[in-house]
Parts: C-alpha cells; structure tokens; sequence
C-alpha cells in the first residue's frame, strides 16, 4: 500500500520511533542485565564446582592413605634430604597412589610438609616431580598457621597458572599441623569451561532477544500500518472527497483502532450530511440534488423533475420582513418534502426554488403528484405576528430525457414553470 500523499514522519519522531523506543530500549536494558548478572553466576558456580571438585579430591586422597597405611605422618631429614613417612612407611618414592588418583580424576595432587612440597604428580617440562619447592607465606599462614582451608584461583606453579585448593593434614591427636595436601587443576581447563558456558548462555540469550524484537517490530509495523491506513482516509476527507472507502481491514477491527476507523466513516457521514443539507430549511440542498441525480443517471433509472417556486415571495420579505420569508421558506421546504416521501426527494435548489425528483416515475404521473403537493401547500397558511399568510407555486414539470444532460432536463423544467409563472402563477405546466 502506497501513502504517497501522506506527510511521511520517519526517526524518532515517528510513531514507529516511539514504539520501538518504548519496546525495544527496555528489551535491550532487560536483557544486557540477565546476560551480565548469568554470566556473573555462572562464573561463580563454575569456580565453585571446580573448588569442590578439589576439595573432593584432596579428602579422598587423604582418606586413601589413611586406609592404606595406619599411623601418623613424619619427617626424617637426613643430610638434607626429606623423607616423609605416614607410620614407618616412606612414602617419598610412592607416587602409585597420588598418580592414579591423578590419572583417574585429571586433578594433580601435592602434599607438603609444612610449606615444603614432598611428594607431588606435577613436573617440570623435562619430566622430573616439583618436589622440595615451598608456597607463597599467604598459604602457608592461611592454611598451616590458621589450619583452614583456602581456594585460589591464581596459582602460579612452575610457571604456570593454576585453580588450586590447599587442606591442612593434622597429627593423629588433631593438635598439631604436620603439613598440607594441595589440588590443583590448570587455570586454563576451568576457564575454558566457564568461556564455553558463558558464550553458550549469551548465544541463547541473544537469539531469544532478537526474535522477541523481531516479534515487536513485526507487531508494531502492523499496527503503524493500519493507523496509515486511517490516515490515508481521513487525508482524502481533508481533501474533500466525501466518497472515500473506508479500509475492511480497519473498520473489521475490534480494537480502539478499529473504533478510530468506525468514528472516521461516521465523520465522513456526518459532514457529507452537513454539505449536502440546507442550512435554513434544513431539508437536502443543490449539492444533494446534483449528487442524486448524477447517480439515478449512472444506475439508469428513469425519472421526471419538477421545478417550483414560490409566486410572489419577494413581497412576504418586503411587506412583513425577512424572517417572515424565512418561514415561508421553512414551511415550504417541509410541505414539499413530506409531499414527496415514498416517491423521490425534494431539494432547494436556490433562493425561493425548489427541485422535485420523482424517481422511476413517468412525466404525467410526476405532473399529477405535484398537483397533490402544490394543493397542500395552497392549503398550508404560514403565521406571522399573528396573521396567517398563504403562499402558492408555480411548476414546471418534465420527464427526464435519458438523450439529453441533467443540465438540459432542468432547462426544460425551468422554461415550463415560466410558463406557469406567465400564465398566471399558481399553476403547473407539466407533460
Ligand atoms: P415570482 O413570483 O416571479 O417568483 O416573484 P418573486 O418575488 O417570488 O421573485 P423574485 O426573484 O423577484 O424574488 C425572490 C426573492 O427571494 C429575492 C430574494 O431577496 C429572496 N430570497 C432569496 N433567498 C432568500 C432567503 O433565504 N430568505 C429570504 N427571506 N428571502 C430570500
Ligand atoms: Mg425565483
Ligand atoms: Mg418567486
């Protein structure tokens, strides 16, 4: 649908503007505070399963050497070197058990005497075990000091970055605090993982936001579209053409914007009644008449006219004023209208003139009809002031030659009732 004529407001200042800012800008804040805060706690979670998963791992290797071997942990250093034992057994050289656990879980194990690391899965790029390198003193006093256990998730071991997780090992008595067992997973794993869930949860995010703002701007053009649409009609009103139709798809609405469009055809209504009505007599005017006519001539239906004018009525306004040949006029026009009810209309056609149409009716029987009538204006006096005035007519009637215009039919009419005005007023000159 074009709207070519119509003022065309585009941007922000556009309806379609307002909508999508009233719809749109609040999505677009809702869903930027849902994707940061999910993410947020997405991130959290994550680290939070990672520093469980840890913490699992450290009781479980704790308890696996606490059922392999009975008796508590020690150290024996010898010229230097660190031997460390749970009971009489030196675990040093045993790497079977944190190895598997390693293997199984993925997670690398250490424990430390003290803040020493004394048997550990991790190695250095040439393969050999990080063994006898101590912790930051933020560990050490956190986790030996304090004996709680901590979670990092930036911890650089043999230079690189890793989520790690440190437990205090007490004595047997739990009185004393022998050392610590650290887990650690590199950083990069449980970042990965957090990258991967976080971008998941945005992609979701985004496509649920776009296909509600597409559902928004589908909905809200269609609605834009139908207020066009009454504009496109109340604009060829403004234009005055009185013969606009209105829209189906508007007025079939059941909405305030259907009503708008209803209330639009009853303007439409309500003014064509307006320039088609005689603003004194207020029965239908010339604009009526022609209006009427042209359309019997489309439709093809036969008809005769009959053009009256009231004798002498230049002397009502003179002997008795102006108003008293409003009256007459007034009382005129609703005599022929009543008169001419069931068989066609009565118009002013100007002045002290009237046109009758009779429709789908014969010249002789139209003659015969505005004999009735002009009887009854005979027999109606008009009060004025307390004097009661009688008015007569003259008439000129034709049967409308459907060969000749509407212009030359009138012609006719009117050549007839000077006919009638010359032969003496009062009278009709018809077929
Ligand atoms: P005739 O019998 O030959 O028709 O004589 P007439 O006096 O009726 O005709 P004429 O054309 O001389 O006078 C018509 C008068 O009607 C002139 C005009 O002032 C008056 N007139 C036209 N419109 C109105 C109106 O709306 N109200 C009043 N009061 N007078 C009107
Ligand atoms: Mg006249
Ligand atoms: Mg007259």
């Amino acid at each position: 649908m074009k709207f070519a004529h119509i003022k065309e407001i585009r941007g922000s200042r556009s309806l379609y503007g307002s909508f999508l800012y009233i719809a749109l800008v609040p999505l677009f804040i809702f869903g930027i505070v849902i994707m940061i805060y999910s993410s947020y706690t997405m991130t959290v979670n994550i680290k939070k399963e990672a520093s469980d998963n840890l913490r699992n791992v450290g009781v479980a290797v704790l308890a696996a050497y606490e059922a392999a071997y009975k008796g508590d942990y020690n150290v024996v250093i010898t010229d230097g070197v660190v031997e460390f034992y749970k009971g009489d057994v030196l675990l040093s050289e045993d790497f079977g058990l944190i190895d598997n656990i390693k293997s199984d879980t993925g997670v690398e194990i250490s424990l430390f005497f003290y803040d020493t690391r004394v048997l550990t899965t991790i190695t250095d790029p040439e393969g050999n075990r990080m063994i006898n390198k101590g912790v930051n003193t933020t560990v050490l006093n956190t986790v030996v000091n304090n004996r709680t256990d901590c979670f990092y998730d930036n911890v650089l071991i043999g230079g690189k970055r890793y989520f790690a997780y440190y437990m205090p090992i007490m004595s047997w008595d739990g009185l004393t605090c022998l050392g610590m067992i650290g887990t650690a997973t590199p950083a990069n794993e449980v970042e990965g993982m957090v990258k991967n869930s976080v971008i998941r949860n945005l992609l979701i995010m985004l496509l649920a936001l776009f296909v509600t703002a597409w559902f928004i701007l589908h909905y809200t053009s269609g609605l834009i579209s139908i207020i066009k649409r009454i504009m496109v009609f109340l604009q060829n009103i403004a234009d005055g053409d009185l013969s606009v139709v209105a829209d189906p798809v508007v007025i079939q609405r059941k909405d305030e914007l259907g009503e708008m469009g209803r209330l639009a055809v009853r303007l439409r209504g309500s003014l064509r009644k307006l320039i088609e009505k005689d603003a004194l007599t207020g029965i239908n005017n010339r604009r009526y008449g022609r209006n009427k006519l042209n359309d019997l001539v489309e439709k093809g239906i036969s008809y005769s006219i009959a053009m009256g004018d009231i004798d002498y009525f230049k002397q009502f306004n003179d002997k008795y004023g102006h108003d008293c040949g409003d009256k007459v006029l007034i009382e005129v026009a609703r005599i022929l209208s009543e008169g001419m009810r069931g068989k066609g209309f009565a118009t002013r056609w100007g002045g002290e003139e009237f046109l009758l149409v009779f429709d789908n009716m014969k010249g002789m029987a139209a003659t015969l009809a505005t004999e009735k009538i002009l009887d009854s204006v005979r027999e109606q006096l008009v009060e004025h002031d307390g004097t009661y005035l009688s008015v007569t007519m003259s008439f000129g009637v034709a049967q409308a030659d459907p060969t000749l215009t509407i212009d030359q039919n009138i012609d006719i009419a009117d050549t007839r009732l000077y006919q009638a005005k010359e032969g003496g007023r009062n009278q009709i000159v018809g077929e």
